[in-house]
């Protein structure tokens, strides 16, 4: 039997949180509902849940410094959800390590499959990767450890960025188009592809140490797409 994944829904609305858990409960996951900000990160130390849906406004204080908190620590995947639907509070959630993100008002459905799709990619075994490592010059990625290592330290990378450096260093050399990392890294109907890829390459690349004004590892064919550096170009 595999085991049930844990929840942890930190929204202080009771008509969202509850509906939501009983819907969540229904499809098989353990839910605990935090009320507040300091309830969320004190449950999220004492559970380690699989993933978090996070509320953006919480009475103690706004859920993406609560985003922050947890990602100063973990990698655990974070939905957040909003009542705001302007641009700039989607990026900002991604640009912070968030998931994926969802407006309210959302349907319980729709939520479910969204965190099914976002635990789908984590657990997900990508094709032949049975011991499998890819690199090219100093960066490289392990698929079955999911440890990534720029110049042999670790680097901390959110699912998305994991996924977005997977699909580059597999083409490694060569270009990716925009369209195709889109829909390789998102769904394709994802709403904000082409900011947020711009938003996820952007914390890639700075994760990684790479000037965008003179790439070493991330090139730019503006308006095309993107291509990393071959192993050859990245030789010392
Ligand atoms: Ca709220």
């Amino acid at each position: 039997m595999v085991s049930r994944k844990k929840v942890l829904v930190i929204e202080d609305e009771r008509p969202i949180a509850e509906p939501l858990a009983d819907a969540l409960r229904r499809e098989g996951f353990d839910v605990h509902i935090a009320a507040t900000a300091a309830e969320g990160l004190e449950a999220f130390s004492a559970q380690a849940p699989d993933i978090v849906l996070l509320d953006v406004m919480l009475p103690d204080g706004d859920g993406r410094d609560v985003l922050r908190q947890i990602r100063q620590a973990s990698r655990t995947p974070v939905v957040m959800v909003s009542a705001r639907g302007e641009e700039m509070d989607r990026v900002l959630g991604l640009e912070l390590g968030a998931d994926d993100y969802v407006t309210k008002p959302f349907s319980a459905a729709e939520l479910v499959a969204r965190m099914r799709a976002v635990l789908r990619r984590i657990t997900a075994e990508p094709a032949g990767a049975s011991g499998g490592v890819l690199a090219s010059g100093d960066v490289a990625m392990n698929l079955d450890t999911r440890l990534v290592t720029h110049d042999g330290k670790a680097v901390e990378l959110t699912v998305k960025e994991f996924e977005l450096l997977r699909v580059l260093l597999e083409s490694a050399g060569r270009l990716v188009k925009r369209d195709d990392l889109v829909s390789e890294v998102w769904d394709p109907n994802w709403f904000g592809s082409t900011k947020t890829l711009d938003v996820h390459v952007s914390s890639l690349r700075k994760k990684l140490g790479d000037d965008p004004a003179s790439p070493r590892y991330i090139h730019t064919v503006r308006g095309v797409g993107f291509r990393f550096s071959s192993a050859d170009e990245l030789q010392p």
